[in-house]
Formats: C-alpha cells, structure tokens, sequence
C-alpha cells in the first residue's frame, strides 16, 4: 500500500530510493519533513510533511520586459492590452487557453446586450464598438439598425422581438449585438498583432511578483517551463481575479445563491435544427411542450436555449443550464460540472432529438472550451462600486465608463476608475469582472462589454502612469477621461 505522502506526490517509495540513490542527496529536513531532489537535472530541494510540500526557492528566466503585463485575454484583458498597447505602452499578454476571447469565445457567450440607455442613445462603444464594426465586415454581426434604435414604432418592436430577445426591452428598440465567436477569435487576435503586443497562449500567469506592495511583474507557467515578465503595471484580467490572493490584495467572494453570478454554466450549441417547424409546434402545442420539458427536467436535462441570429445560422441553438456550486475557482468543482454539464447535455439533447418537433435531424456542434463561469473573487478596491450607487445622479468625478441600467428611474450606471486599484497595493489594477463590487452591482454590471470598458480603462491609464513614472492611483484623471473620449469611450460632459 502507499503511504499517503506518496499518495498525495504521486511517487512510490520505490521511485522515491530510487532518486535519491541517483542523486544520493536525500536528507532529513525536520518537523516530518525531508529534503528529495525534485528532478535528477536540478539541485532543487523540496520539504514535504505530507499535509504541504515547502518548494525550494529555484531561479526563474525571466523571458521579457514591458510597461505592462496583463493576465487573461478575455474581453477585460482585450481591452486593457489593446488600451495600454495603442497609448504607448511595450505591451504583454499571458492568457491560458489557445484563444483570445474568454466567455465571448471560448465560452460560447455570444450576445452582447443593451449597449444603448433606456431612450435608445448608445452609451457603450470604444472597443466594443470597434469589435462589431470589425465583425460586420464578415457578416459575424447582427443587431437592430441604427435608425431603428429608440424607436418604439410597435411594427419594428415586434419584428426585432421576434428576431432576438435582446433587440427590443420595454417596448423599445435598443442597441444588443449576437456575434459571431470563431471570427471573433481571428478579430483579437489580429488587434493584438496591430498594436504589437506580445501575445502568450496556452500560458497560465500563476503569481504576480512582488516587492513588498508593489508589483513587478508576472510568473506563468507553459509548455516552455516556468517564466517571468517584469512590468511597471500588472493588470489581473482573469475574470477570477486569479492574482489577487498572491498580490497580497483582499478580495470578497460572497454571493447570494439566488443571484445570476451564483452559477456556472456548460455551454453547447446544436446545429440543423429545423427552428422554422419547431416554432410552428411551440405556438401550437405550448402546453405539451412545457410538460415534456417538465419531464426532461426530471431526467436530468434542461430545456432552454437561446438562437444564433447570425447570417447562415439560422440552424444553431445555444444551450446554457445553470450549475450551484460551491466556489467557482476551485478545481474539483470545476471539474464536477464539466463532467455534469456534458452527462446532461446528452440527456437533454437525445430527448430533443426524440420529442421535439425540428431537432429530428440536429448534432451537437460544439461544447464550450471554457466552462461558463460567472462569479469568482471580487477585489476590494480604492472604491467598492455598491448597490445604492445605481441611484446616483451625478456621475463620479472619475468616470471612466457610462453603462445602461434598465431602470426607468435610474438609467445610467457610472464607473469609476477606484475600482480598478486593489486597496494596499500599487502597480496594479483588476479590470475583469472581478473589479471592485458588491454582487449586486457584480450580477448587473459583469457583462461583456462591460468587462471591455473596464479593461480600456485600466490599460489607458496603466500607459499614462508608466509614462508618468508614477502609480496608477496618481493618474491625472482628467487626462485619462480625455484620453478614453478620443478611443470612441462614451462619458459624461
Ligand atoms: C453562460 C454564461 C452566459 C452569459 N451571458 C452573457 C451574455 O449574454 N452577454 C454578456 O455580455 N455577458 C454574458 N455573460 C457574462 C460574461 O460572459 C462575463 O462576465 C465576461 O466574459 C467577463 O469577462 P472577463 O474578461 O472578466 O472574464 P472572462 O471572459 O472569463 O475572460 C478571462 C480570460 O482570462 C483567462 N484566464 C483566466 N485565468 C487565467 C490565468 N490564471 N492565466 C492566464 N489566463 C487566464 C481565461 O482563459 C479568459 O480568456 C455570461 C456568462 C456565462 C458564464
């Protein structure tokens, strides 16, 4: 039987004698612990109790240096890294999978809602504007038209709520945008190239490096081993807020179960539906098909989806059930609801293909590269953006982005840049969705181009304060609003 030490390193006694009779450097290290080479290559030393293994302190290469780093290529670290890069910023990108995008792409999140207030008049655009325009030029878009947004024409209002849910909220037309993931891959990934930022994939950033408060630069791990970028800025990009605990920085992670971010989701799209007949058996069968949802629910599937819209689509749904969880960072459960998420996806979709009218002849296309996750760490920041800020009426005096609240009375929600600095910690900013809320604004305001907005930001004014020489809580803030303005950033005046 193993031992549970051997258990937990996944060595057996025998490979254990083995090394260090290579090596013959095995030694007693105390507290239970033992000193054992950790390759044959190296003279590292590891001191292991069981419980915790102490990692020798090794010699990391430092691969690059930059003004700023960003972790995550996700929608907030797009923006940052395009912002900073396109400002005069040397530019670095760290981003863990083979694709830039996050939930926009690799989590098949392709709806980017309400980017026009309650009147129709658009208040988010920058990067996100610039991402759809770019789309357009390859059919990779679709939205209402612009001359339409505002209206309240019922004829239009009812055409576009018949395209997309999206299109028409409180019998308006607004401004929401489907896109299209697989471009938008190619799009980022061709933005990064023309503000030359040096891009790495399939590259994990572990830990910031710190000297005492202050960060310096980023450890990732690849398949080239362990190395380091040293910067004047980080920017934690991670969606989880990934760096936070090792920045030192406080974070808060509570949400009440019933909200939105409470969930992950496995997302899949089926393609050949026949959406056409399915409609016509929805309209008129509705009470059957709410039962045999009721009974697929009760087999363990989910029956809701979304469509794609776009041109020669027109055959492609997006699945997206929901999972509790326990932690939305932890592995385990990461791992529970991947194998869940694709259990239940079979499910649901044998019954589909077998009970609903229009899936006869379907196929699962694709299941998401990401798992769908919503709410991890929330930074605590110079300011925490809290509920009762939707009601302010004056913007803050560091407003770096307008976004729409669907609220008649409370139209427009502001942001403002102290959300973006980890409280105690300088070098560093968060501009991801684990920016600096309480969950209720975090459940409102988490969205894609929100995270973009947030991550122009923070890379504008992560390039002003390099510039500057000076910490990013110093930055002139009024240059910042003029900078963000001449992006295309709607703000307030
Ligand atoms: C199922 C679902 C449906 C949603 N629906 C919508 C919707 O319709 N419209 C909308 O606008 N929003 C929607 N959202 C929310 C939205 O997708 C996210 O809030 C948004 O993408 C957050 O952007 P982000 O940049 O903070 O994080 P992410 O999109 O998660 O991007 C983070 C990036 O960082 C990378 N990364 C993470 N950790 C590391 C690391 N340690 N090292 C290197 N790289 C790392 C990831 O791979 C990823 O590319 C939905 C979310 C889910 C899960």
């Amino acid at each position: 039987m193993k031992s549970s030490v051997e258990h937990n390193i996944g060595i057996t006694r025998r490979d254990f004698f083995k090394s260090t009779t290579i090596t013959g450097a095995a030694i007693a290290a105390g507290a239970g612990g033992m000193l054992f080479p950790v390759s044959a290559s190296s003279a590292q030393q590891a001191a292991i109790t069981g419980k915790t293994i102490k990692e020798a302190a090794r010699e990391t290469k430092v691969c690059r240096t930059a003004d700023v780093v960003v972790v995550g290529g996700g929608p907030g670290g797009i923006g940052a890294a395009v912002s900073a890069a396109r400002n005069g910023a040397d530019t670095v990108l760290i981003e863990r999978y083979e694709h830039l995008g996050g939930m926009g792409t690799g989590g098949l999140v392709t709806i980017i809602p309400a980017m026009t207030d309650i009147t129709g008049k658009q208040v988010i655009a920058g990067i996100t504007q610039e991402w759809i325009e770019r789309l357009d030029k390859r059919d990779g878009a679709d939205y209402p038209k612009k001359e339409h947004w505002g209206s309240t024409d019922k004829k239009l209002v009812e055409y576009y709520n018949n395209r997309s849910f999206f299109y028409a909220t409180g019998n308006r037309v607004g401004y929401s945008a489907h896109i299209d993931a697989e471009i938008s891959k190619c799009l980022f990934q061709d933005m990064m190239e023309e503000a030359k930022i040096k891009t790495y994939l399939h590259s994990w950033g572990t830990e910031p490096i710190m000297e005492g408060n202050k960060a310096r630069g980023v450890i990732f791990e690849s398949k080239s081993g362990r190395q380091a970028v040293l910067a004047k800025v980080v920017i934690d990009s991670t969606g989880d807020g990934d760096l936070l605990p090792y920045a030192g920085a406080e974070f808060e992670t509570h949400i009440e179960r019933t909200m939105r971010i409470a969930n992950l989701s496995f997302s899949y799209w089926i393609d050949n539906v026949d959406l056409k007949k399915y409609e016509g058996y929805k309209k008129s069968n509705a009470k059957e098909l709410s039962e045999k949802m009721r009974e697929l629910r009760k087999l363990g599937g989910s029956g809701g989806f979304l469509t794609s819209n776009l041109k020669n689509q027109e055959n492609v749904v997006w699945c997206f059930p929901r999972y509790a969880n326990t932690c939305q960072y932890d592995v385990e459960e990461l791992t529970r609801v991947e194998f869940l998420g694709r259990k239940e996806m079979l499910i649901t979709h044998d019954f589909f293909k077998k009970h609903v009218p229009g899936f006869e002849k379907s196929f699962i296309v694709l299941s998401n590269m990401q798992l769908g996750t919503r709410g991890g760490r929330r930074v605590i920041g110079d300011y925490v953006v809290k509920k009762e800020d939707m009601n302010l009426k004056t913007p803050f005096n560091d407003t770096i982005a307008i976004f729409p609240n669907l609220d008649d009375k409370n139209p427009l929600m502001y942001m403002p840049y102290r959300c973006l600095i980890p409280r105690n910690v300088d070098n560093m900013l968060v501009a991801c969705r684990a920016f600096s809320s309480d969950a209720v604004i975090n459940d409102s305001f988490n969205l894609i181009h929100h995270c973009v907005s947030l991550g122009e930001a923070a890379g504008a004014a992560a390039a002003q304060a390099v510039n500057a020489g000076i910490d990013v809580r110093k930055v002139d803030i009024k240059a910042l609003q003029a900078t963000l303005k001449k992006q295309g950033v709607i703000l307030p005046g």
